[in-house]
């Protein structure tokens, strides 16, 4: 079988479909780094607002679901030119119908006849090619756009990972869609106050200026974690944090730095709340 015809003939195609990829993972990257930073300023104005309500970061969220989407297709159109050339390998048409053995060895030739071939030809030429992939392409997005938001893009991690960020900014309880949607349907019935994060370590009571996050529980702690879980020797050790029931292993940790951002501004913001009580004092004291 010919390797080299198809190398050439989809090599350089299967390649576009995987840098268009690593681009729009930059993009989502970039993007996602935006929506956080607004968040935290915004949180950081205003501790009683929710940030997601506010409408740049609903921007923000439409531009990352339009690189989801981008995404998607291309990972779709892939697939349609990986299929033609799984048919093409197998002897058959691009469409997976039977056709005519063609000698495929000599690449030359391959493509001189694939590109000059006429309607009895078995290649059929490039015009069958394309309009077989247009065809794929446009059911596929018919199937795609009748699906609804949450299969787009709750079941796209990245996006689930930016939103689950961007949660935490003013939460400490873990991340869900559905927290999301009864929350927005509690908020017009009563006021929700700001509810203030523990940025001390579980384990050690001091601010956590490196913060590690457990999968299973989403706590947070202080490297310190790691010798509790050493100290139980294999055993399962248990999370520190009061009320979790939940085990925490090494797997399952991982550093979160926007969380340690935000413990470093707390500390900046007590401080600042510190001085001018004292500052208050003193004016006081003068009197
Ligand atoms: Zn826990």
């Amino acid at each position: 079988m010919s390797q080299r015809a198809y190398a050439t003939l989809f090599g350089d195609l299967l390649a576009d479909f995987d840098h268009f990829k690593s681009n729009i993972r930059l993009g989502l990257e970039a993007c996602e780094q935006a929506i956080l930073d607004l968040g935290e300023s915004i949180h950081h104005a205003d501790k009683t607002m929710e940030p997601i309500e506010s409408n740049g970061i609903l921007k923000l969220i439409d531009g990352f679901k339009q690189l989801v989407d981008a995404h998607q297709l291309n990972e779709i159109k892939k697939s349609i030119v990986q299929n033609m050339r799984t048919n093409l390998v197998a002897g058959k048409s691009v469409d997976g119908t039977q056709m005519d053995t063609v000698d495929l060895d000599d690449a030359e030739a391959f493509m001189d006849r694939f590109a000059n071939a006429t309607e009895n030809d078995p290649l059929n030429g490039v015009e069958k090619f394309s309009e077989h992939f247009a065809k794929k392409v446009k059911q596929a997005k018919v199937k795609y756009a009748k699906k609804s938001e949450e299969e787009k893009y709750e079941a796209f991690p990245a996006y689930v990972a930016m939103r689950e960020k961007l949660w935490s900014i003013n939460h400490s309880e873990p991340f869900s869609f559905d927290g999301v949607a009864e929350r927005e349907e509690e908020d017009d019935e009563l006021a929700i106050v700001g509810q203030a994060t523990n940025y001390k370590c579980p384990l050690t009571a001091a601010l956590m200026t490196e913060a590690w996050r457990s999968k299973a529980c989403k706590h947070h702690f202080s490297s310190a974690i790691k010798q509790h879980i050493a100290m139980a020797r294999g055993a399962p050790a248990e999370c520190p944090v009061s009320g979790c029931n939940k085990y925490v292993r090494l797997a399952d940790l991982e550093r979160d730095r926007l969380f340690e951002k935000r413990a470093m501004r707390y500390e900046q913001e007590m401080e600042e709340e510190a001085d001018r009580v004292a500052q208050t004092q003193d004016i006081t004291q003068l009197d």
